[in-house]
């Protein structure tokens, strides 16, 4: 059970930023997560009134406010225009309508869960977080980082000409995920490029990026071997939903079908 001392509703992100530099200070997100721990917490410090709670479109990113759920990410229409259903496709999963217009964005990708289909979304893409004291950096190096006081105040994706496609495998529905999985591919710099970032391996998500030329009609088997390839890159372990060897043949099966999912879609 957790245990809580005080409650603070912030009223400016500095105080929220300064209350949480003591040992036993907690930002809360959504509480969906840290509900279900055993902690002793001085102070919890609610983000409700900064105005994190919104997805700012601009001519060049999308500012998610980290108090945005995972619900306004389902639903956002402009995500949805420039990369199709996957990042909805990525959040739908995640236990039920009423769970998702609690958790999130900032509670997801703080957490840098190992599970998280959200991470391994939004790290395909060129995502960046904003840090109060730490600025701010690429996702991917913020995934590599170990938690520390800071907070988070938005994820901002840069807009490009990128598609995107997400895949996950559950041994029963709205359960944690075996496997998750987003390809990403676009042109970069002149070159074309494709982005794989792999999760619930069950280690967070990782990104890799290749220069790949791969044929708009390539057979099946061509994208196996593409597929194979990216797979092997990544390392896997094994728990209670799944061997290490298990998990590095989904990879290579999700990679395989978002390559040919986003492939179908150009041509
Ligand atoms: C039963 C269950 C099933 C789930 N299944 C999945 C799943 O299948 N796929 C998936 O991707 N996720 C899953 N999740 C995780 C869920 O989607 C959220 O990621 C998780 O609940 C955290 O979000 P929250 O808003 O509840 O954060 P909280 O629980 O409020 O916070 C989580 C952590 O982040 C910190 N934090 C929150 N916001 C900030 C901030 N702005 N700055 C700094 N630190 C911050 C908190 O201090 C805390 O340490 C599941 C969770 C539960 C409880």
């Amino acid at each position: 059970m957790i245990t809580i001392g005080n409650y603070v509703k912030a009223k400016t992100v500095e105080e929220a930023y300064e209350l949480n530099q003591a040992r036993n200070s907690r930002i809360m997100g959504g509480m969906m997560w840290m509900r279900l721990g055993n902690a002793r917490v001085k102070t919890v410090i609610d983000l409700s009134d900064l105005g994190l709670d919104q997805i700012e479109e601009t001519d060049h990113v999308f500012r998610i406010g980290a108090m945005c759920t995972l619900r306004q990410l389902e639903q956002c229409e402009g995500l949805k225009e420039l990369y199709g259903d996957g990042i909805a496709e990525s959040v739908r999963h995640i236990v039920g309508v009423q769970f998702r217009n609690q958790a999130t964005v900032g509670g997801s990708i703080y957490g840098r869960y190992g599970f998280s289909d959200v991470l391994t979304a939004l790290l395909a893409l060129d995502t960046f977080v904003e840090l109060y004291d730490g600025g701010t950096i690429r996702l991917s190096e913020f995934v590599k980082r170990k938690p520390d006081k800071d907070l988070l105040l938005s994820v901002i994706v840069r807009k490009s000409k990128r598609k995107f496609h997400y895949e996950s495998i559950r041994r029963t529905k709205t359960d944690f995920p075996v496997l998750t999985c987003a390809v990403v591919t676009g042109i970069v710099n002149g070159q074309e490029s494709w982005y794989f970032s792999v999760g619930a391996r069950p280690m967070k998500a990782a990104l890799l990026e290749k220069q790949w030329e791969v044929p708009k009609d390539a057979a099946e088997d061509v994208l196996a071997d593409f597929a194979k390839q990216a797979a092997s890159e990544f390392n896997y372990g094994t728990n209670m939903r799944g061997s290490a060897e298990y998990r590095q043949h989904l990879a290579e099966v999700l990679i395989r079908r978002a390559m040919s999912a986003i492939l179908a879609e150009e041509r």
